[in-house]
Protein backbone atom coordinates (compact mmCIF):
# COMPACT_ATOMS: atom_id res chain seq x y z
CA UNK A 1 0.00 0.00 0.00
CA UNK A 2 1.59 3.50 -0.73
CA UNK A 3 1.59 6.11 1.73
CA UNK A 4 1.26 9.34 1.82
CA UNK A 5 2.74 12.18 4.09
CA UNK A 6 1.16 15.41 4.62
CA UNK A 7 3.40 17.87 5.92
CA UNK A 8 2.08 21.03 8.09
CA UNK A 9 4.10 23.93 9.38
CA UNK A 10 2.71 25.63 12.08
CA UNK A 11 3.30 28.37 14.07
CA UNK A 12 0.90 30.08 16.60
CA UNK A 13 -2.33 27.75 15.24
CA UNK A 14 -4.04 26.62 18.44
CA UNK A 15 -7.32 28.21 17.16
CA UNK A 16 -7.70 26.23 14.64
CA UNK A 17 -5.85 22.59 15.06
CA UNK A 18 -9.36 21.66 16.10
CA UNK A 19 -11.09 22.17 12.64
CA UNK A 20 -7.85 20.76 11.06
CA UNK A 21 -8.23 17.46 12.86
CA UNK A 22 -11.14 16.73 12.12
CA UNK A 23 -10.92 17.48 8.44
CA UNK A 24 -8.02 15.63 7.97
CA UNK A 25 -9.16 12.70 10.31
CA UNK A 26 -12.02 13.09 7.45
CA UNK A 27 -10.27 12.82 4.60
CA UNK A 28 -7.89 9.94 5.91
CA UNK A 29 -10.54 7.83 7.06
CA UNK A 30 -12.64 7.97 3.23
CA UNK A 31 -9.53 7.34 1.71
CA UNK A 32 -8.38 4.11 3.16
CA UNK A 33 -6.35 2.86 0.06
CA UNK A 34 -3.54 4.63 1.33
CA UNK A 35 -1.56 4.60 4.33
CA UNK A 36 -1.39 8.14 6.06
CA UNK A 37 0.71 10.28 8.35
CA UNK A 38 0.44 13.81 9.59
CA UNK A 39 3.76 15.23 10.12
CA UNK A 40 3.20 18.56 12.16
CA UNK A 41 5.75 20.71 12.82
CA UNK A 42 6.01 23.10 15.44
CA UNK A 43 8.02 26.28 14.68
CA UNK A 44 8.39 27.69 17.68
CA UNK A 45 5.18 28.22 18.70
CA UNK A 46 4.43 30.41 21.71
CA UNK A 47 1.29 29.54 22.54
CA UNK A 48 -0.86 26.16 23.07
CA UNK A 49 -0.26 24.55 19.82
CA UNK A 50 2.47 22.59 20.99
CA UNK A 51 0.07 21.23 23.89
CA UNK A 52 -2.76 20.56 20.78
CA UNK A 53 -0.50 19.18 18.50
CA UNK A 54 1.07 16.38 21.14
CA UNK A 55 -2.99 15.48 22.03
CA UNK A 56 -3.54 14.87 18.50
CA UNK A 57 -0.84 12.45 18.00
CA UNK A 58 -2.14 10.43 21.61
CA UNK A 59 -5.93 10.72 19.85
CA UNK A 60 -4.66 9.31 16.47
CA UNK A 61 -0.81 8.37 15.79
CA UNK A 62 -1.39 9.08 12.48
CA UNK A 63 -0.74 12.69 13.40
CA UNK A 64 2.97 12.90 14.56
CA UNK A 65 4.74 15.88 15.66
CA UNK A 66 7.96 17.71 15.37
CA UNK A 67 9.05 20.04 17.84
CA UNK A 68 11.53 22.62 16.41
CA UNK A 69 14.01 24.17 19.40
CA UNK A 70 12.70 27.64 18.62
CA UNK A 71 11.19 29.75 15.60
CA UNK A 72 12.92 29.41 12.30
CA UNK A 73 10.44 30.63 9.58
CA UNK A 74 7.98 28.75 7.66
CA UNK A 75 10.33 27.96 5.17
CA UNK A 76 12.82 25.92 7.49
CA UNK A 77 9.91 24.67 9.24
CA UNK A 78 9.55 22.82 5.82
CA UNK A 79 12.80 21.90 5.92
CA UNK A 80 12.54 19.86 9.01
CA UNK A 81 9.46 18.76 7.79
CA UNK A 82 11.25 16.96 4.71
CA UNK A 83 13.47 15.00 7.08
CA UNK A 84 11.35 13.72 9.10
CA UNK A 85 8.57 12.59 5.94
CA UNK A 86 8.25 8.97 4.95
CA UNK A 87 5.45 8.81 2.50
CA UNK A 88 5.62 7.63 -1.41
CA UNK A 89 4.43 11.28 -1.70
CA UNK A 90 3.86 14.16 0.53
CA UNK A 91 1.45 16.97 0.38
CA UNK A 92 2.31 20.35 2.26
CA UNK A 93 -0.05 22.21 2.98
CA UNK A 94 -0.72 25.38 5.81
CA UNK A 95 -2.49 24.90 9.04
CA UNK A 96 -4.79 27.95 8.71
CA UNK A 97 -7.25 25.42 5.89
CA UNK A 98 -6.95 28.08 3.40
CA UNK A 99 -5.24 24.95 1.39
CA UNK A 100 -8.62 22.83 1.42
CA UNK A 101 -7.81 18.85 2.32
CA UNK A 102 -10.55 18.18 0.10
CA UNK A 103 -8.30 18.87 -2.86
CA UNK A 104 -5.87 16.26 -1.91
CA UNK A 105 -7.32 12.83 -3.52
CA UNK A 106 -7.53 14.89 -6.92
CA UNK A 107 -3.94 15.51 -6.26
CA UNK A 108 -2.68 12.17 -5.59
CA UNK A 109 -4.67 11.11 -8.55
CA UNK A 110 -2.22 12.79 -10.90
CA UNK A 111 0.55 11.66 -8.89
CA UNK A 112 -0.68 8.26 -10.04
CA UNK A 113 -0.84 8.99 -13.28
CA UNK A 114 2.74 9.64 -13.42
CA UNK A 115 3.27 13.35 -12.21
CA UNK A 116 5.83 13.77 -9.15
CA UNK A 117 5.02 17.67 -8.46
CA UNK A 118 1.37 18.36 -8.07
CA UNK A 119 1.17 21.84 -7.27
CA UNK A 120 -2.21 23.80 -6.16
CA UNK A 121 -3.18 26.68 -8.80
CA UNK A 122 -5.25 29.33 -6.67
CA UNK A 123 -8.13 30.88 -8.72
CA UNK A 124 -9.14 32.51 -6.35
CA UNK A 125 -6.76 33.96 -3.02
CA UNK A 126 -9.36 34.13 -0.40
CA UNK A 127 -9.38 37.28 1.77
CA UNK A 128 -6.17 39.66 1.13
CA UNK A 129 -5.33 43.46 1.87
CA UNK A 130 -5.55 45.11 -1.54
CA UNK A 131 -1.87 46.84 -1.17
CA UNK A 132 -0.79 42.95 -0.78
CA UNK A 133 -2.25 41.15 -3.48
CA UNK A 134 -0.91 44.25 -5.49
CA UNK A 135 2.14 44.13 -4.55
CA UNK A 136 2.55 40.30 -4.82
CA UNK A 137 1.26 40.27 -8.49
CA UNK A 138 4.13 42.80 -9.12
CA UNK A 139 6.72 41.06 -6.97
CA UNK A 140 6.44 38.00 -8.93
CA UNK A 141 6.10 40.02 -12.41
CA UNK A 142 9.74 41.09 -11.39
CA UNK A 143 10.97 38.07 -10.49
CA UNK A 144 9.79 36.64 -13.42
CA UNK A 145 11.64 39.18 -15.78
CA UNK A 146 15.11 38.42 -13.30
CA UNK A 147 15.61 34.41 -13.05
CA UNK A 148 15.87 32.66 -15.49
CA UNK A 149 14.25 29.83 -14.14
CA UNK A 150 10.15 30.58 -14.28
CA UNK A 151 8.34 30.92 -11.06
CA UNK A 152 4.81 29.95 -11.30
CA UNK A 153 2.31 32.88 -10.69
CA UNK A 154 -0.35 32.37 -8.02
CA UNK A 155 1.35 29.36 -7.04
CA UNK A 156 1.67 28.72 -3.26
CA UNK A 157 3.48 25.78 -1.23
CA UNK A 158 0.10 23.87 -1.43
CA UNK A 159 1.60 20.71 -3.25
CA UNK A 160 2.00 17.23 -3.73
CA UNK A 161 5.59 16.10 -4.00
CA UNK A 162 6.65 12.45 -5.36
CA UNK A 163 9.54 11.28 -2.80
CA UNK A 164 12.25 11.67 -5.52
CA UNK A 165 11.53 15.81 -5.32
CA UNK A 166 11.41 15.31 -1.40
CA UNK A 167 15.13 13.31 -2.01
CA UNK A 168 16.26 16.14 -3.92
CA UNK A 169 15.22 19.28 -1.81
CA UNK A 170 16.84 17.72 0.79
CA UNK A 171 20.18 18.05 -0.89
CA UNK A 172 19.43 21.72 -0.99
CA UNK A 173 20.37 23.07 2.21
CA UNK A 174 21.03 26.50 2.17
CA UNK A 175 20.45 29.14 5.28
CA UNK A 176 18.26 31.50 2.99
CA UNK A 177 15.71 29.57 1.63
CA UNK A 178 13.10 30.65 -0.81
CA UNK A 179 11.34 27.27 -1.61
CA UNK A 180 9.08 28.06 -3.87
CA UNK A 181 11.86 28.95 -5.98
CA UNK A 182 13.19 25.44 -5.12
CA UNK A 183 10.47 23.97 -6.09
CA UNK A 184 11.16 25.39 -9.70
CA UNK A 185 14.76 24.54 -9.49
CA UNK A 186 14.29 20.55 -9.01
CA UNK A 187 12.34 20.34 -12.09
CA UNK A 188 10.60 17.14 -12.32
CA UNK A 189 7.32 16.56 -14.28
CA UNK A 190 4.85 18.91 -12.97
CA UNK A 191 1.23 19.62 -12.87
CA UNK A 192 -1.21 22.24 -11.51
CA UNK A 193 -4.72 21.34 -9.43
CA UNK A 194 -6.86 24.40 -9.51
CA UNK A 195 -8.01 25.34 -6.28
CA UNK A 196 -10.27 27.80 -4.25
CA UNK A 197 -8.28 29.19 -1.49
CA UNK A 198 -10.33 30.23 1.40
CA UNK A 199 -10.17 32.46 3.99
CA UNK A 200 -8.38 31.73 7.27
CA UNK A 201 -10.56 29.93 9.41
CA UNK A 202 -9.29 30.98 12.64
CA UNK A 203 -6.15 33.19 13.76
CA UNK A 204 -3.60 35.62 12.57
CA UNK A 205 -2.15 35.62 9.46
CA UNK A 206 1.65 35.26 10.31
CA UNK A 207 2.94 38.06 7.86
CA UNK A 208 3.35 41.95 7.86
CA UNK A 209 4.55 44.18 5.26
CA UNK A 210 8.52 43.98 6.57
CA UNK A 211 8.20 40.39 6.82
CA UNK A 212 7.12 39.92 3.11
CA UNK A 213 9.37 42.38 2.00
CA UNK A 214 12.49 40.75 3.69
CA UNK A 215 10.81 37.40 1.65
CA UNK A 216 11.14 38.45 -1.64
CA UNK A 217 14.63 40.40 -1.07
CA UNK A 218 15.29 36.67 0.09
CA UNK A 219 13.99 35.18 -3.26
CA UNK A 220 15.58 37.83 -6.05
CA UNK A 221 19.25 37.41 -4.03
CA UNK A 222 18.99 33.76 -3.62
CA UNK A 223 17.35 32.81 -7.34
CA UNK A 224 19.21 35.69 -9.51
CA UNK A 225 22.49 37.96 -9.32
CA UNK A 226 20.59 40.28 -11.98
CA UNK A 227 20.88 43.05 -9.08
CA UNK A 228 24.77 42.70 -9.48
CA UNK A 229 24.49 43.10 -13.52
CA UNK A 230 22.12 46.20 -12.96
CA UNK A 231 25.32 47.65 -10.37
CA UNK A 232 27.64 47.03 -13.45
CA UNK A 233 25.24 48.78 -16.07
CA UNK A 234 24.78 51.04 -14.36
CA UNK A 235 28.36 52.31 -13.47
CA UNK A 236 29.50 51.89 -17.13
CA UNK A 237 26.54 54.13 -18.21
CA UNK A 238 27.51 56.92 -15.63
CA UNK A 239 31.60 57.29 -16.34
CA UNK A 240 30.63 56.91 -20.20
CA UNK A 241 28.11 59.81 -19.33
CA UNK A 242 30.97 61.05 -17.35
CA UNK A 243 33.64 60.69 -19.92
CA UNK A 244 31.79 62.30 -22.61
CA UNK A 245 30.78 65.29 -20.19
CA UNK A 246 34.97 66.01 -19.44
CA UNK A 247 35.31 65.96 -22.92
CA UNK A 248 32.84 68.65 -23.47
CA UNK A 249 33.94 70.49 -20.33
CA UNK A 250 37.73 70.11 -21.57
CA UNK A 251 36.64 71.52 -25.41
CA UNK A 252 35.00 74.35 -24.13
CA UNK A 253 37.58 75.51 -21.80
CA UNK A 254 39.86 75.48 -24.39
CA UNK A 255 37.87 77.46 -27.10
CA UNK A 256 35.83 80.52 -24.68
CA UNK A 257 37.71 79.93 -21.70
CA UNK A 258 36.33 79.52 -18.26
CA UNK A 259 34.01 81.33 -16.20
CA UNK A 260 34.13 79.90 -12.33
CA UNK A 261 30.70 78.67 -11.86
CA UNK A 262 28.19 75.36 -11.80
CA UNK A 263 28.55 74.64 -8.50
CA UNK A 264 24.80 73.56 -9.04
CA UNK A 265 26.64 71.04 -11.48
CA UNK A 266 28.83 70.11 -8.63
CA UNK A 267 26.60 68.85 -6.15
CA UNK A 268 24.33 66.77 -8.24
CA UNK A 269 27.03 64.56 -9.74
CA UNK A 270 28.52 64.13 -6.51
CA UNK A 271 24.94 63.38 -4.84
CA UNK A 272 24.11 61.38 -7.46
CA UNK A 273 27.35 59.36 -7.91
CA UNK A 274 27.58 58.98 -3.94
CA UNK A 275 23.97 57.76 -3.82
CA UNK A 276 24.74 55.16 -6.68
CA UNK A 277 27.75 54.11 -4.88
CA UNK A 278 25.94 53.03 -1.73
CA UNK A 279 23.70 51.47 -3.58
CA UNK A 280 25.53 49.21 -5.71
CA UNK A 281 27.43 48.85 -2.44
CA UNK A 282 24.30 47.95 -0.65
CA UNK A 283 23.44 45.45 -3.54
CA UNK A 284 26.97 43.61 -2.86
CA UNK A 285 26.34 43.23 0.93
CA UNK A 286 22.94 41.17 0.35
CA UNK A 287 25.12 38.60 -1.27
CA UNK A 288 28.16 38.84 0.38
CA UNK A 289 25.90 38.74 3.84
CA UNK A 290 24.66 35.47 1.90
CA UNK A 291 28.27 33.92 1.41
CA UNK A 292 28.76 34.62 4.57
CA UNK A 293 26.09 33.18 6.33
CA UNK A 294 26.01 29.65 4.30
CA UNK A 295 29.91 29.40 4.75
CA UNK A 296 29.06 29.28 8.40
CA UNK A 297 27.86 25.69 7.13
CA UNK A 298 25.73 25.09 10.46
CA UNK A 299 22.99 23.09 10.61
CA UNK A 300 20.03 25.11 9.52
CA UNK A 301 17.33 23.56 12.53
CA UNK A 302 17.71 21.67 15.67
CA UNK A 303 14.54 19.48 16.56
CA UNK A 304 13.70 19.48 20.62
CA UNK A 305 10.83 16.85 20.62
CA UNK A 306 9.53 14.17 18.53
CA UNK A 307 5.85 13.42 18.92
CA UNK A 308 6.70 14.07 22.81
CA UNK A 309 10.00 12.39 22.82
CA UNK A 310 13.28 14.00 23.52
CA UNK A 311 15.17 14.00 20.00
CA UNK A 312 18.67 14.01 20.93
CA UNK A 313 20.01 12.73 17.56
CA UNK A 314 19.53 15.23 15.05
CA UNK A 315 18.84 13.38 11.95
CA UNK A 316 19.56 14.61 8.53
CA UNK A 317 21.49 17.23 9.04
CA UNK A 318 24.87 16.32 10.49
CA UNK A 319 27.98 18.02 8.87
CA UNK A 320 29.23 15.13 7.21
CA UNK A 321 32.88 16.52 7.59
CA UNK A 322 32.82 16.60 11.50
CA UNK A 323 32.24 12.82 11.36
CA UNK A 324 36.48 12.30 10.69
N1 LIG B 1 4.27 29.50 9.67
C1 LIG B 1 5.38 28.89 10.24
N2 LIG B 1 6.38 29.68 10.77
C2 LIG B 1 6.33 31.04 10.74
C3 LIG B 1 5.22 31.65 10.12
C4 LIG B 1 4.20 30.85 9.59
O1 LIG B 1 5.47 27.66 10.30
O2 LIG B 1 7.25 31.68 11.24
C5 LIG B 1 3.18 28.65 9.10
C6 LIG B 1 1.79 28.99 9.60
O3 LIG B 1 1.51 28.36 10.82
C7 LIG B 1 0.92 28.47 8.47
C8 LIG B 1 1.78 28.73 7.25
O4 LIG B 1 3.11 28.87 7.72
O5 LIG B 1 0.68 27.07 8.59
C9 LIG B 1 1.32 29.94 6.47
O6 LIG B 1 1.25 31.06 7.34
P1 LIG B 1 0.10 32.14 7.24
O7 LIG B 1 -1.22 31.48 7.07
O8 LIG B 1 0.26 33.05 8.41
O9 LIG B 1 0.52 32.90 5.92
P2 LIG B 1 -0.48 33.47 4.80
O10 LIG B 1 -1.44 32.37 4.45
O11 LIG B 1 -1.14 34.65 5.40
O12 LIG B 1 0.45 33.78 3.66
MG1 LIG C 1 -2.63 31.43 5.66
Amino acid sequence: MKKVSILIPMYNEQEVLPALFERLSALMDSNPAYLWEVVMVNDGSTDATPAKALEMHRRDNRFHFIDLSRNYGKEIAMMAGFDFVTGDCTVIMDADLQHPPEVIPKMIAQWEKGYDDVYGRRITRGKEPWLRKRLSLLYYTLLQKTTKIPILENVGDFRLLDRSCIEALKQMRETHRYTKGLFCYIGFKKIDVPFEQADREAGQTKWNLLKLLGFAIEGITSYTTVPLRIATVAGFIVSTGALLYLVYILIKTLVVGEHVAGFPTLMVTILFLGGLTLLTLGIMGEYIGRIFNETKNRPVYFVREVDGQRHRQNKGHENKETAS
